[in-house]
């Protein structure tokens, strides 16, 4: 773990291995199990060193879990704004997919609100998955392909 404000406190951002699958390494975010709010730059800049760390896998995709947020966890746009500009310019090889599991319509309006600063490719990485459910189905039919 080398973001400094997790070495502190484990629950200050949520980015955790979640899975891996034919080398592609998957992480979780829930907003609602972070106890730091990123709201300026430099709590952006902390937080980015676990998007750093993600490119140390060949190739990631990134699970956004939306589930029990409220006004309190969402991020400003300006959050939004740098969190593309990083995924564009540092992860345009490495990220696979973007699945937004349980998108709220908050999440839904964040997206589109920014779709103009993606490129084509961050684009097609996008994905919005409603159940739990759906994503475990998903990765299964994903490990079953590699074993196939
Ligand atoms: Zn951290």
């Amino acid at each position: 773990m080398t973001c400094p404000r997790c070495a502190q406190n484990l629950t200050s951002h949520s980015f955790e291995p979640y899975d891996m699958i034919q080398g592609i390494a998957y992480y979780y975010t829930a907003p609602v199990q972070a106890t730091v709010r990123i709201n300026t730059d430099e709590a952006y800049a902390e937080f980015k060193t676990h998007l750093d760390g993600a490119l140390r896998d060949a190739h990631w995709t990134w699970i956004f879990d939306c589930s029990g947020m409220t006004l309190e966890h969402y991020s400003s746009v300006n959050f939004l704004r740098n969190l593309v500009h990083t995924l564009v310019l540092e992860h345009d090889q490495a990220l696979q997919e973007v699945l937004i599991l349980h998108p709220s319509f908050w999440i839904r309006s964040a997206v589109w609100m920014v779709w103009p600063l993606m490129n084509a490719n961050l684009h097609r990485k996008i994905r919005f998955i409603e159940t739990k459910k759906e994503l475990t189905l998903e990765l299964l039919g994903k490990r079953i392909n590699a074993i196939a």
